[in-house]
């Protein structure tokens, strides 16, 4: 396994770098021309405090990148900044020793929580060919992920939705017996109330632009509940998924999450120590100032 590293910076292979270029954006999706402004310096922008704005730049990303020109995601519900969820998408990759598209080697991913977005299945099958099995718990969110598949021609028969009938099960009811994915993939609902949510996203508002009225603007932007909120926040959704991951561990390779809180890293070592978990990794990504990083484990 090699894992590139790069500090400070994007992925090397993530398309995501510098600065976006709007005209080719506008040409695969003529609606952003609309939302495009110009910065202090006259180069052309986004308002990125504006919801509408940044679902139409994704909307542009995705159909200029990824062959998907029909993205909806319903009212509320996150609307993921790409070039970070890409970058889970290639350090993955980098994982599974993989650097390049392979017609040769047929991997399957398993999303869990994939959203109505449905990100992960649309980066990875589009960028490596990957076979996506996306699950989720808020069957409106799989609903909505479903529609994105049944419109787009290059995601079906790649990418699958399953949905979870249990929001405390993670492999349970959604891996069949006999099926190996090569690794899984996930982005864990970060809080453990609705109260921590929206703090959080007050501050993030205020910080993204000179908003006058933040709550109002936080209603936008801030994510679905089931998305946002899990018993035990991001922890006690990830020790959860470790410990059902042990009977999980022949029929998955390397099973990984996204891990918000880097304070969350040293206890879930520990949890996967105790489970036998062989091997455990912790990979840095990085995007100009913000730092994430995903855990990823084998027995
Ligand atoms: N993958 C998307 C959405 C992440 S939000 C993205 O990165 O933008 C987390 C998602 O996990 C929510 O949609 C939530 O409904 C789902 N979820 C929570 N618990 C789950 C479980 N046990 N199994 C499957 N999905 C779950």
């Amino acid at each position: 396994m090699a894992i590139t590293k790069n500090s400070g910076a994007l992925h090397p292979r993530n398309p995501h770098q510098g600065r976006y270029d709007f005209n080719a954006l506008v040409k695969a999706m003529p609606s952003l021309n609309a939302y495009l402004q110009p910065n202090p310096t006259g180069d052309s922008t986004i308002n990125f405090g504006d919801v509408d704005a940044v679902r139409c730049l994704n909307k542009a990303l995705l159909a200029h990148f990824y062959q998907v020109d029909h993205w909806q995601v319903p009212a509320g519900y996150l609307c993921p900044p790409i070039p970070g969820r890409t970058d889970y998408i290639h350090y993955l990759a980098d994982l599974l020793g993989i650097d390049k598209p392979d017609s040769n080697r047929v991997v399957h991913v398993l999303d869990i929580g994939t959203g109505a977005n449905c990100i992960y299945p649309i980066i990875g099958s589009q960028s490596y060919g990957w076979h996506f099995v996306g699950t989720e718990s808020d069957k409106y969110a799989a609903k909505a992920a479903q529609k994105i598949i049944d419109a787009n021609s290059c995601l079906k028969g790649l990418v699958k939705i399953r949905d979870q009938v249990h929001n405390k099960a993670f492999f349970k009811n959604v891996v069949k017996e006999s099926e190996y994915f090569d690794a899984c993939v996930c982005n864990p609902p970060f809080f453990a109330s609705m109260k921590e949510a929206n703090a959080q996203n007050i501050r993030k508002q205020r910080n993204l632009s000179k908003i006058s009225n933040p709550v109002s603007a936080s209603r936008n932007f801030s994510g679905h509940k089931s998305e946002l909120v899990c018993h035990g926040g991001e922890l006690g959704f990830l020790k959860r998924m470790a410990t059902e991951s042990v009977g999980f561990c022949t029929q998955v390779g390397w099973f990984t999450s996204l891990v918000s809180n880097k304070d969350n890293i040293k206890p879930l070592r520990k949890h996967l120590s105790t489970l036998g978990a062989k091997s455990i990794v912790v990979v840095p990504m990085y995007q100009g100032q913000k730092a994430s990083r995903f855990i990823a484990w084998q027995y």
